[in-house]
């Protein structure tokens, strides 16, 4: 979600003709897209302050601007914490930058642009680095409330774009080489319940499965991804959808967070490990040759050995292809910050680490088991490995290093020979 927003920043600023600069000592203006979602981010950013702080001392007309979610959750005292930033924008108001810029530099005051708005960015220009990957905004904010998670503060309601919209897009974009999208939403499985009581009469106009089958029907358009799921909005009608969809492409991130049901019910996620298992169970069932990742929290509060392991078995039976791990981060303002049970450092890491051999294992495994079959890569360019080799993705999401003639955009069939828990290595197939 931040690096297309990112790409709508930069977009937005060479359409009013400023350019990227080859080091910040030489820019005019530092832009900064910030996170808010754990601590960790945070302290970066505070760090790369430090720097534009120095940077705007020796050159007093170079602009500094804050956008994105820290801001947004700062919005009351943002100036008087840092009053070396002129310009501070939510990621609503992405749009406004130039303007506010241009107040900055004009005016005696710093600018600044909080509002929201439904969609304001999907009509502002992108830069996007990959001319045949895009990422498609099909929802904003999120309505969940997940006691741990700022979201819900920082980026609004859940709205759903209407699906003319998103398909008018899609199309553009496919005239214009892509060949993958992304489609991006917090919670993507809750697509158009909002628009269903928005519209009244016409009840939902489309669900998610809907709007994937109305994108297949672009022609081009090779491959459908998509992120996030929500577990509990997992009906059998997108199970059906990655299946039976050609362009929808065989993997499904389903941020599990927690294999205890007694921390989940904590974490207000709205569903059991029973159900989640179940659900994982009826997607492999139908889709045998699906990847699925997650997301882990490790140590929220009050979190005890007992509800570890439930994690760790329920990461065992689903056999995960990857797994982003988290350290649980108190987030000010969430229902999680004021909970009791702090879980101490040294647990935290040891469990940690556990986590992460379990779910490097388990990946290595499912990467292992591909070892000697023929895959779909879609190229990238060439591999960061070096040697001439080049780089791409299976439908899968896996990213495989080979030899081959092929390029950047081109589908290709690669036999793979090697498997790591990260990357898969092989030889472009001829025919
Ligand atoms: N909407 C998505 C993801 C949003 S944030 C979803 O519902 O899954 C991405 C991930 O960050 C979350 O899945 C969660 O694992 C992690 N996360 C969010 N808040 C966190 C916090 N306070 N501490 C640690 N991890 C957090
Ligand atoms: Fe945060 Fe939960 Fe919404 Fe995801 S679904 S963005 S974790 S509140």
């Amino acid at each position: 979600m931040n690096d297309h927003d990112s790409e709508r920043i930069r977009g937005v600023l060479e359409a009013c003709g400023w350019e990227l600069a080859d080091a910040a000592e030489d820019a005019d203006l530092l832009v900064y897209n910030t996170c808010a979602v754990r601590r960790s981010a945070e302290s970066r950013l505070l760090g790369r302050l430090g720097e534009a702080r120095r940077l705007k001392k020796k050159r007093p007309a170079r602009q500094i601007a804050i956008g994105g979610c820290f801001a947004q959750s700062r919005r009351d005292r943002i100036f008087a914490e840092l009053p070396f930033v002129d310009v501070a924008f939510g990621p609503q108001n992405i749009g406004q930058l130039p303007g506010l810029l241009e107040a900055a530099a004009t005016g005696p005051a710093p600018a600044c642009a909080f509002d929201e708005q439904p969609f304001p960015s999907a009509g502002l220009p992108a830069r996007r680095p990959d001319r045949h990957r895009a990422w498609v905004q099909v929802m904003t904010g999120c309505t969940n409330f997940c006691s741990y998670c700022v979201v819900p503060q920082v980026r609004g309601p859940e709205r759903s774009r209407a699906a003319v919209d998103i398909a008018a897009e899609v199309e553009r974009l496919v005239a214009g080489g892509v060949v993958e999208i992304t489609l991006l939403g917090q919670n993507v499985n809750a697509y158009g319940l909002d628009l269903a009581e928005a519209g009244g009469k016409t009840g939902r106009p489309e669900d998610f499965a809907g709007l994937l089958a109305r994108l297949d029907g672009i022609a081009g358009l090779e491959r459908i991804r998509f992120t996030t799921s929500h577990p509990k909005d997992l009906d059998d009608a997108l199970i059906e959808a990655i299946r039976d969809i050609p362009s929808v492409c065989e993997h499904l991130h389903l941020p599990a967070q927690s294999g205890s049901t007694r921390i989940l019910t904590r974490m207000n996620r709205g569903y059991t490990r029973e159900q989640y298992l179940e659900r994982v169970g009826r997607l492999y069932e139908a889709i045998p040759a699906l990847a699925l990742t997650t997301d882990l929290i490790v140590g929220f509060p009050a979190e005890r050995e007992e509800d570890f392991y439930r994690t760790m078995t329920l990461v065992e039976g689903c056999r995960f292809d990857g797994a982003f791990t988290f350290v649980y981060s108190p987030r000010p303002g969430t229902g999680a910050a004021e909970m009791p049970g702090r879980v101490p450092e040294v647990t935290i890491s040891r469990r940690m680490r556990e986590l992460i051999q379990l779910t490097q294992t388990l990946a290595e495994e499912k990467n292992r088991a591909l070892v000697g079959s023929l895959v779909e890569v879609l190229v990238e360019g060439a591999s960061r490995q070096g040697g001439g080799q080049l780089r791409g993705r299976t439908r899968t999401n896996k990213i495989v290093n080979f030899s081959g003639t092929a390029r950047t955009g081109d589908l290709v069939r690669v036999s793979i020979d090697v498997a790591s828990s990260t990357t898969l290595g092989g030889r472009q197939a001829g025919g």
